[in-house]
């Protein structure tokens, strides 16, 4: 379902992201996980995208199970790194035989297993990147006539390569401008910077639907390796309090976190949110304690269908 039908319901969406996993197994554990999801009837699903080599073909692969196998909507994602204009071509012409409804659009991470020129890229930020899938919707190659709904990252706290926020926020305006239709967020652990995020998205002119990126917390080995991936992310020190209160006992961390990340849901959805993404990191239970604890109905097809 293209986005701008998702967003035309008055609730919240509900989506989940996972990445493509490297070996058999762990793509047979992730599937189990998917379809262990897939009860809730979440409005989409994303896959993440590797910064190059075999893990990229995992990412379309994925992409297209999900598609064919299940009644989930899958959204890749797709950044700039290594990657020239036909390159890029040929993905979206994949992505629209399989009648991808919505692509995510990013700038991508650098590389750190390899050597890497960021010159070298046809598309130097994700607004060249939005241009081009925007070029690629309006040839008509895509069987929806509107083509692809077209999603961008947006980072609450800020993105650390523009410590300028004031410019942060120009660069922002031009690529939703460039074509976007639906913004993702980075997590983060205080509301107060999605509230003010939102409300400077406002103030720019920026009024396309902003999703909320939510992680729970389940270990304290998560915690260290989220600050270390999401770089520049706030822990407020009532998460931190809270967590090391209990940090020798583990299923009790796993209680506090997924307790903390259930609060911020409760809070978003008082205040409008229109939609959570849930950071699963390929995992089911903790998202699916915070949906049960949410109340939200588990059949979501019949909402719809009737939107
Ligand atoms: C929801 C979400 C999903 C993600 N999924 C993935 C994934 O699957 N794979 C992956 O590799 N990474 C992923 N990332 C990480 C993301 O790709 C990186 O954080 C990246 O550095 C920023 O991406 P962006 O799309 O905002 O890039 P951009 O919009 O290109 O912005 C990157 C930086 O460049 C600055 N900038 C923008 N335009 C200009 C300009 N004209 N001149 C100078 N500076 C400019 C911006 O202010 C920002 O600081 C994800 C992030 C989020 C929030």
């Amino acid at each position: 379902m293209h986005i701008d039908d998702i967003m035309q319901g008055g609730s919240p969406t509900f989506s989940f992201e996972f990445f493509p996993p490297k070996t058999r197994d762990a793509a047979e554990m992730l599937y189990k996980t998917i379809r262990d999801l897939e009860s809730y009837m979440p409005d989409f699903v994303s896959v993440t995208y590797g910064a190059g080599g075999s893990t990229r073909e995992l990412t379309h692969d994925l992409v297209e199970r999900i598609q064919h196998t299940t009644k989930l909507d899958p959204v890749p994602h797709l950044t700039c790194v290594c990657h020239n204009e036909e390159e890029i071509e040929t993905i979206l012409a994949r992505y629209a035989r399989s009648a991808i409804a919505n692509i995510l659009a990013l700038g991508g991470d650098r590389p750190t297993a390899m050597a890497y020129d960021k010159s070298r890229d046809s598309f130097q930020h994700a607004i060249d990147l939005v241009k081009f899938v925007r070029r690629f919707n309006e040839s008509g190659a895509h069987p929806d006539a509107r083509g692809f709904g077209i999603g961008v990252a947006g980072f609450p706290e800020g993105h650390p390569a523009t410590p300028n926020r004031l410019r942060e926020m120009d660069y922002f305006k031009a690529k939703v401008d460039a074509g976007a239709h639906y913004i993702v967020t980075q997590l983060f652990f205080d509301n107060r910077d999605f509230f003010d995020f939102r409300e400077r998205c406002a103030l720019a002119g920026v009024h396309i639907p902003i999703i909320a990126g939510i992680m729970p917390i389940t270990s304290i080995s998560g915690l260290k390796r989220m600050a270390e991936l999401a770089g520049g992310a706030r822990f407020p020190a009532k998460l931190l309090r809270a967590l090391n209160s209990c940090q020798d006992n583990p299923e009790t961390v796993r209680t506090v976190g997924i307790q903390y990340a259930l609060e911020q849901c409760h809070e978003l959805i008082a205040e409008r949110v229109r939609g959570i993404h849930f950071y699963t990191l390929n995992r089911s239970d903790a998202t699916r304690t915070i949906f049960d604890s949410l109340g939200i109905r588990r059949d979501r097809s019949a909402e719809a269908s009737s939107r």
